[in-house]
């Protein structure tokens, strides 16, 4: 195989989504302020970042970190061309979502049936008929949210172990039959690789097809540039990732968190494909992030050396 052919389904373009409002802050013991998600906000929209999941609509008992998405989401819809998405557990989250007027809801799906029961206490077969039932809220509601569902754990449970693929085929046509608008596959737990991607990716392409449009990687081994790649390449043209690489896995102690931001930018700048996002001014939020999380640690490489050379205009003399 040659090189031109094994890039040849790289797309033009790619959306970075930026998932560190949600997936990076509910697993930090601290609260961030809301001027602080704001700023976040408002400075990664300037970097150029155009979707963004800004929270959960969870009970703000069991999440403390995400009590004020309903005000940050305000606030992201009053920026134009931001695609604003929350995450939504179950149909009493939906029902906010949609009375808030998200622009999309993320449902989470476990592919592994004992993380399911663990985390939700329900099997994927009942999340499936939930799904159904937010289908039929939304509907009723005449609202346009858009309904995503992100299968988590597709690659593998650090409580089941193996997931087969057979079985995330199955979930997958089970929540599109439910009136799932489109799927993402998520490594919630940092097992993948790059030909475990490529074989998921093009199993679930067959009964998605272009529903399936996103992917979501960890970084808890270090493989999530390189899977994010693995996506790209079979024409994947959203990715998740976190300013910092912030987020994680709570059972997972010590594991670096989500693909860095900053990194799969610089990633896709190199490679020539457009994101319409600004490098400096990501690494110059990044900063701001570090300060916001002071005592935190953050991860992602291409921020310390910043751009090479062969990456950055010629000064002009004014
Ligand atoms: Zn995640």
């Amino acid at each position: 195989m040659t090189t031109d052919s094994l890039f040849r389904r790289l797309p033009r373009r790619a959306v970075i989504r930026e998932v560190g409002l949600r997936d990076g802050l509910q697993i930090l013991q601290r609260v961030v302020p809301t001027a602080a998600k704001l700023e976040w906000i408002r400075n990664a929209y300037a970097a150029g970042q155009r979707e963004m999941e800004v929270g959960s609509f969870v009970p703000a008992r069991l999440m403390p970190q995400l009590a004020d998405t309903a005000e940050v989401l305000a606030y992201a819809k009053t920026l134009p061309g931001l695609l604003a998405s929350v995450l939504v557990p179950n149909l009493k989250g939906a029902e906010r979502a949609i009375a808030e007027e998200a622009h999309a809801m993320l449902v989470p799906l476990s592919a592994s049936h004992a993380h399911s029961l663990a985390n939700l206490r329900k099997t994927p077969d009942d999340v499936v008929a939930e799904i159904g039932r937010i289908r039929a809220a939304r509907d009723a509601a005449g609202s346009r949210v858009l309904l995503e569902v992100g299968i988590s754990t597709a690659f593998g449970c650090t409580i089941q172990g193996r997931v087969e693929e057979s079985e995330v085929v199955r979930l997958v046509q089970a929540v599109l039959d439910a009136g799932a608008d489109r799927v993402s596959l998520a490594d919630t737990v940092g097992y993948a690789d790059p030909l475990m991607v490529s074989r998921l990716v093009e199993k679930v392409l067959r009964v998605a097809g272009d529903r399936l449009d996103t992917a979501h990687f960890h970084d808890t081994r270090g493989m999530g540039i390189a899977n994010s790649c693995a996506a790209l390449q079979l024409g994947i043209r959203r990715l998740d990732a976190c300013l910092g690489g912030i987020g994680g896995c709570p059972h997972a102690p010590g594991a670096s968190g989500n693909v860095a931001t900053e990194d799969l930018a610089y990633l896709l700048a190199s490679m020539g494909v457009e994101t319409g996002l600004d490098f400096d001014a990501l690494v110059a939020l990044r900063g701001k992030l570090a300060q916001w999380l002071d005592g935190e640690t953050l991860y992602g490489s291409a921020w310390r050396a910043g751009l090479p050379k062969t990456m950055r205009q010629p000064e002009v003399a004014a």
